[in-house]
């Protein structure tokens, strides 16, 4: 059994941790509000500081918000870096930004550490499921030390290319999530307005070419107005600002997406950024001055 760290117990951290304490690894535990007791079974131990976690285990997984957040947990005083030694593996599960990450993964790496970027898909339900998709950024042999760790957490798991790769992934998944949401809140608005039971056109939608697993869980959501997170409206922001701030110093052009993001910003303006990203129907529905169905 191996002696792991996980740090960021959030809505997505909490079940992946769970799972390899479940399965019995020895797991040091360290978030930013109080380590859930829930969690506090079989080998777990909760740490005070992250550079504890790093020093007492070999492997350290990180499930953090945002790139600052990665930023300070690794290097900030006391911080993970600190308390690394040679032959570790830092493991940032977070979706954060490629460049960046390239650029944590050589300061690990000059640590005589290993770094993987292995962001997820799949929410909240994936993760207490185990069966998140992984996306993996890093070397070989890290990748393949670390694949039965991954496989306690997820299904889908993909060594995408060099650290950055697992992330760029993430962005581009993010795009198509984004997209997917606004096709469907477009098209569900429209069905409504024009008189049809929006529950009966994404039943009927879902055996059809239009099918998607965005109509199945968002298009219900839309429908049942249940907007409670599930992925949070400001997290998915950020990783549209990603995307954006990537196409500008790639030169490519994302319109798509930057009108994505754009109804996400309507959704944050009125005090949405907490609601789940299907509320980005709010949106169209301000604009419209119709609701997909009665909240
Ligand atoms: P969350 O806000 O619920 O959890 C983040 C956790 O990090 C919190 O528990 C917080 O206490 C902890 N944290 C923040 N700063 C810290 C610090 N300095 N030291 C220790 N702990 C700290 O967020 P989440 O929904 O679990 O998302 C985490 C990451 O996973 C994000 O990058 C998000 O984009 C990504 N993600 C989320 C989902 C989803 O459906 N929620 C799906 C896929 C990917």
């Amino acid at each position: 059994m191996s002696k792991l760290g996980f740090i960021g117990l959030g809505i997505m951290g909490a079940p992946m941790a769970g799972h390899l304490i479940a399965a019995g690894h020895e797991v040091f535990l360290n978030t930013r509000s109080k380590v859930p007791d829930a969690l506090l079974t079989g080998k777990a131990l909760a740490c005070a500081t992250v550079q504890e976690v790093a020093q007492k285990a070999d492997i350290i997984f990180m499930m953090l918000p945002d790139t600052p957040d990665v930023a300070h947990v690794l290097f900030a005083e006391g911080g993970v870096a600190a308390g690394l030694s040679k032959g570790k593996t830092v493991v940032d599960m977070s979706s954060i930004s490629p460049m960046d990450t390239k650029q944590f993964a050589k300061k690990v790496n000059a640590l005589g550490c290993d770094y993987l970027d292995a962001p997820v898909s799949g929410g909240e339900v994936g993760a207490k499921a185990g069966s998140l998709t992984i996306m993996i950024g890093g070397p070989d042999a890290a990748f393949e030390r670390v694949k039965p760790l991954f496989e306690l957490m997820g299904k889908n798991i993909t060594l995408v290319g060099g650290n950055g790769d697992g992330q760029t992934c993430k962005v581009a998944n993010q795009i198509i999530v984004a997209l997917n949401i606004a096709a469907v809140g477009e098209a569900l608005l429209f069905a409504s307005k024009a008189g049809a039971d929006p529950a009966k056109v994404r039943q009927a939608l879902m055996g059809g070419f239009a099918a998607s697993r965005i109509l199945e869980v968002h298009g219900e959501r839309m429908i049942k107005r249940t907007f409670n997170p599930g992925f949070r409206i400001g997290l998915h922001q950020k990783d549209l600002g990603l995307a954006l701030a990537g196409a500008r110093t790639l030169g490519v052009a994302l319109p798509q997406t930057a009108s994505a993001a754009q109804l996400m910003q309507v959704c944050s303006a009125n005090g949405m950024q907490d609601l789940d990203h299907s509320a980005l129907v709010r949106a169209l529905e301000l604009m419209g001055g119709h609701e997909v169905a009665k909240t």
